[in-house]
C-alpha cells in the first residue's frame, strides 16, 4: 500500500492502544495504516510499563541480597552497577520490541514513521503524504504533567522518563506525588539505596485505591525507611548549591538531590488538527462514548488520550474494541471498574472492582460487607516472609465487588480477583474451590472461607 490507498483504519500513535486495535483490525481483514513518531510500543514498552519493571526487579533483587542472611545464605550486596541495570532493562525492552516490531510487520499493516496531524475527519498528513482512512482511531497517548512555576528540566527536576535513563542512584531523592508512578520509583530507588521523601498533597498513598491498602503501604513504606509527606500541597521548589529544596504550603521544606515530578500525565493532543476536525475535548482529553466514538463518526480514540484509567491493558482493550466495532463485530462496552489494577512497589498493591467506600456510595453503608484476612495465616507468605493483607468487598448477602490486597507478589493474584468481580461470585461460591497449598493465592481462598462464614486458617 502506499499514500494513495484509502485505508479502512488510519491509526494516529503506536502505543499500547494503537498497535493493539492495528493488529486486532488486521486481523480481521481491515486494511490498516499505522502512524508512529517515535517508537512502535510506545510509552508503555519503552518508558513506562516495561522498563520501571524491570528497575523494580533489580530492587527486589538487591533486597533479596541485603536480607539474604535471614535465610542462612551468605550473600552481600554490594552496591548497584546502574550501567548493569540498565544493560539488564534494555535487554528486556529491546527482545519485546524485536517481537512487537515482527508482529506488525508479518500482519501486513503499513507502518509509517512520522509525525503525524488530523488534516480532515478522514485523514492524517505525516512526512508531506496524506494518508486517508473510511476511519481515523487517535492514540497520541499522554507525557508527563508539571505545575505552574515547576518546570521539569531534565538535571534536577526530572519526569519518569529521565529517572528511567539516570546514570546512577541518587543519594535522595524527593518524589512528587504518592499516585502509582511515585511510589514505584520511591520503591526501586528505596531498594537501590536512596534516601526517598515522597510528597503528596491528598492525605494517603495511592489515593485511588481502598484506604485499607494505603494505611498498609504506609506501614510498610515506614518500615523500609522511606519517608513521605500528606496532606500538604507542594508551593515552590529552587535549587541549592547542592541539589534541589521543596517548600510545601504549610511551610515544610526538603532537600535532595533530585526532584522526580511525578504528578501524573496529560494527554497528548495538542497542535495535532483535532479541534480543527471539529472533535470534541476536555482539558485536552478527547471525549468519546462506551465505544470509544468521538462526536466526529469518523473519529475514534483510545488509551491515555482519553479519560479512562491511564493503563496499557485498558489501552489494549479500547483498541481491540474499535477494531472489532469498526469491522461490523459488536463488542461490549468495558466495565472500567472489573479492570485489575497493579502497583509494583514493595509491597505490591494489586485491586479490581470498588472500594469500600465507593460501595457504600452505591449500595448503602448498610449493605456492605467488609473481611480482611492478614497474610500472617499464609505459608506461603510466611516462608516468603512478607506480610499483608486481603481485604474483600462485598454486597450484604450478595456477589464480591471489591477485592484489595497489599503484599509482596500479591500483583500476580489479580487474575483471579477479577474473574471473581466479573462473574459476580459469591464468597460461598469462591470458597467451594479449593486452592492450592502452600501458595499465596490460597490466601485469597482463606478470605472467601471466611467470608462465607467457614473460616480455616483464621
Ligand atoms: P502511549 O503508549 O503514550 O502511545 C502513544 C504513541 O503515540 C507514542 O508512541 C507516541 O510517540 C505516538 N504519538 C504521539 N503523537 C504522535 C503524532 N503526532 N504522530 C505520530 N505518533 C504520535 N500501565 C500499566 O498498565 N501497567 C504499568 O505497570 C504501567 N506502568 C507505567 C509506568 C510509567 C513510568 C508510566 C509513565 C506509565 C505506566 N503505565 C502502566 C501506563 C501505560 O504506559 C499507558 O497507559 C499506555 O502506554 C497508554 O497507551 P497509549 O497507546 O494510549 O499511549
Amino acid at each position: 500500500n502506499d499514500a494513495s490507498t484509502v485505508f479502512d483504519l488510519v491509526i494516529l500513535g503506536g502505543g499500547s492502544g494503537g498497535y493493539a486495535a492495528a493488529l486486532r483490525a488486521s486481523q480481521l481483514g481491515l486494511d490498516v495504516a499505522l502512524i508512529e513518531k517515535n517508537k512502535l510500543g510506545g510509552t508503555c514498552l519503552h518508558n513506562g510499563c516495561i522498563p520501571t519493571k524491570a528497575l523494580l526487579h533489580a530492587g527486589e533483587i538487591a533486597d533479596a541480597a541485603r536480607e539474604a542472611g535471614e535465610f542462612g545464605v551468605r550473600a552481600a550486596f554490594d552496591g548497584i552497577d546502574m550501567a548493569g541495570v540498565h544493560k539488564y532493562k534494555d535487554g528486556v525492552i529491546s527482545g519485546l520490541y524485536k517481537g512487537l516490531q515482527g508482529l506488525v510487520a508479518s500482519r501486513k499493516i503499513t507502518y509509517v514513521e512520522g509525525e503525524g496531524r488530523l488534516s480532515s475527519p478522514t485523514s492524517v498528513d505525516v512526512n508531506g503524504r496524506r494518508y486517508t482512512g473510511r476511519h481515523v482511531v487517535l492514540a497520541t497517548g499522554s507525557a508527563p504533567r508539571s505545575l505552574p512555576g515547576l518546570t521539569i528540566d531534565g538535571d534536577r527536576i526530572i519526569s519518569s522518563d529521565h529517572a528511567l535513563v539516570l546514570d546512577r542512584v541518587p543519594k535522595s531523592a524527593i518524589v512528587l506525588g504518592g499516585g502509582v508512578i511515585g511510589v514505584e520509583f520511591a520503591s526501586a530507588w528505596r531498594s537501590f539505596g536512596a534516601e526517598v521523601t515522597i510528597v503528596e498533597g491528598l492525605p494517603r498513598l495511592v489515593p485511588a485505591e481502598d484506604e485499607n491498602s494505603s494505611k498498609l503501604l504506609e506501614r510498610a513504606f515506614r518500615k523500609r525507611g522511606i519517608a513521605f509527606s500528606l496532606g500538604a500541597f507542594f508551593q515552590g521548589a529552587e535549587y541549592t548549591d547542592e541539589g534541589v529544596r521543596v517548600t510545601l504550603a504549610n511551610g515544610r521544606t526538603f532537600e535532595a538531590e533530585l526532584l522526580l515530578v511525578a504528578i501524573g500525565r496529560g494527554p497528548v493532543s495538542q497542535g495535532l488538527g483535532y479541534e480543527e476536525a471539529g472533535v470534541a475535548m476536555d482539558r485536552g482529553f478527547v471525549l468519546v462514548d462506551e465505544y470509544c466514538r468521538t462526536n466526529v463518526p469518523t473519529v475514534s480514540a483510545v488509551g491515555d488520550l482519553i479519560p479512562t484509567l491511564q493503563l496499557a491493558h485498558v489501552g489494549f482493550a479500547e483498541g481491540i474494541l474499535v477494531a472489532e466495532r469498526l469491522a461490523g463485530l459488536s463488542p461490549v462496552p468495558i466495565d472500567y471498574d472489573g479492570v485489575p489494577r497493579v502497583t509494583y512497589c514493595h509491597p505490591e498493591v494489586a485491586s479490581v472492582g470498588v472500594t469500600e467506600a465507593r460501595a457504600k456510595e452505591l449500595y448503602g453503608a448498610d449493605q456492605v460487607v467488609t473481611l480482611r484476612y492478614n497474610l500472617g495465616g499464609n505459608g506461603k507468605s510466611k516462608i516468603l516472609k512478607t506480610a499483608g493483607e486481603i481485604k474483600l468487598v462485598r454486597i450484604r448477602d450478595g456477589a464480591v465487588v471489591g477485592v484489595h490486597m497489599v503484599g509482596d507478589r500479591l500483583g500476580e493474584q489479580v487474575g483471579e480477583a477479577q474473574l471473581i468481580y466479573n462473574w459476580e461470585a459469591l464468597p460461598a461460591e469462591v470458597a467451594q474451590l479449593i486452592h492450592a497449598h502452600p501458595t499465596q493465592n490460597e490466601a485469597l481462598g482463606e478470605a472467601h472461607l471466611a467470608l462465607a462464614g467457614k473460616p480455616l486458617h483464621t
